[in-house]
């Protein structure tokens, strides 16, 4: 496809269309029991909160199910042998997390709704045409985007774990201390949404193309997932799932995100392999981490 269709593509998706289409389908008439839309009428304010919720809380729920099931059984079953040999599941721990990621869910995707509907309305810097701020840019605005919420994230993150917000915030996320993909939203929704709410705001300071900025959320998504599998290859400089293993193991080391860039500046950075291997580990009595007591002074679950 030339760059002109890729460019017609593009200008066609964003969280806007997504919900102007569920306004089409009868989800809007079980929700409201008002009229479908689609009648060409502006939609009203509560409609579109409501629509945009379900869309978020849906569309992140359907793709949690599938993605994460879709992990588990590949890692923790069919490459199970070669990777983590003698592992059993802790079927009571990955049930919490399912049921944990379900309910957080639905309040984070109430928290991220009125930014996501200030997005829709034009009150950001988010925009359709993909040559607006022409190809450049276009190209350039993700490596931007990367370096933006990395920073944020890893700052954030760091700020949870200080003694006063880790127990009442924080803590939830690190009761899940040897994890599956099924923990990727497994937060106190607080939680969840201090550490996405650099992916809306980048969209207030910077300009982004609508389709990116959906792709980003979903991406983040993905990631989270994969995060939680505990077996990564090792690429350097990205803060893979041995690292964030070795996050859930320690407590106090690789906060970051995407990259290990400001866990290396900031003296953070613990690698997988210095932990005695327990980043692959999938032993569930891995002797190598830290006791959250060790750490905090106490245990808080
Ligand atoms: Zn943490
Ligand atoms: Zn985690």
């Amino acid at each position: 496809m030339d760059m002109l269709g890729v460019a017609a593509r593009l200008n066609t998706v964003s969280a806007d269309t997504c919900v102007q289409w569920l306004s089409d389908v009868p989800v809007d008439q079980w929700l409201l029991g008002g009229s479908a839309g689609g009648d060409g009428s502006p939609m009203s304010l509560p409609r579109r909160l409501l629509l945009t919720w379900f869309f978020t809380y849906f569309g992140g729920l359907g793709l949690y199910y599938l993605m994460a099931t879709a992990d588990f059984v590949l890692v923790f079953f069919v490459l199970r042998r070669w990777l983590m040999p003698g592992y059993t599941p802790d079927w009571p721990s990955v049930r919490r997390e399912v049921t944990y990621s379900t309910r957080s869910l639905a309040i984070m995707a109430g928290l991220t709704t009125p930014m996501e509907v200030a997005i829709q309305l034009g009150h950001s810097r988010v925009y359709h045409d993909p040559a607006t701020y022409g190809w450049a840019y276009l190209l350039a605005s993700p490596v931007l985007f990367l370096l933006f919420t990395d920073t944020i994230i890893y700052w954030v993150h760091r700020g949870l774990h200080h003694r006063a917000l880790y127990k009442h915030i924080h803590k939830p996320h690190h009761s899940f201390v040897h994890t599956t993909p099924y923990a990727a939203f497994a937060f106190h929704p607080l939680d969840g949404y201090l550490q996405g709410v650099a992916y809306q705001a980048f969209v207030f300071v910077f300009p982004f193309q609508a389709a990116m900025h959906m792709a980003s959320l979903a991406f983040v998504s993905l990631w989270t997932i994969n995060i939680h599998d505990r077996v990564s290859i090792g690429v350097s400089g990205v803060n893979g799932a041995r690292h964030h293993t070795v996050h859930h193991l320690t407590f106090k080391a690789n906060y970051g995100q995407y990259f290990t860039f400001w866990d290396w500046v900031c003296g953070t950075f613990r690698d997988p392999d210095s932990v005695g291997g327990a980043a692959a580990a999938a032993d569930a009595a891995t002797p190598a981490h830290v006791l959250e007591e060790e750490v905090y002074g106490k245990k808080y679950l």
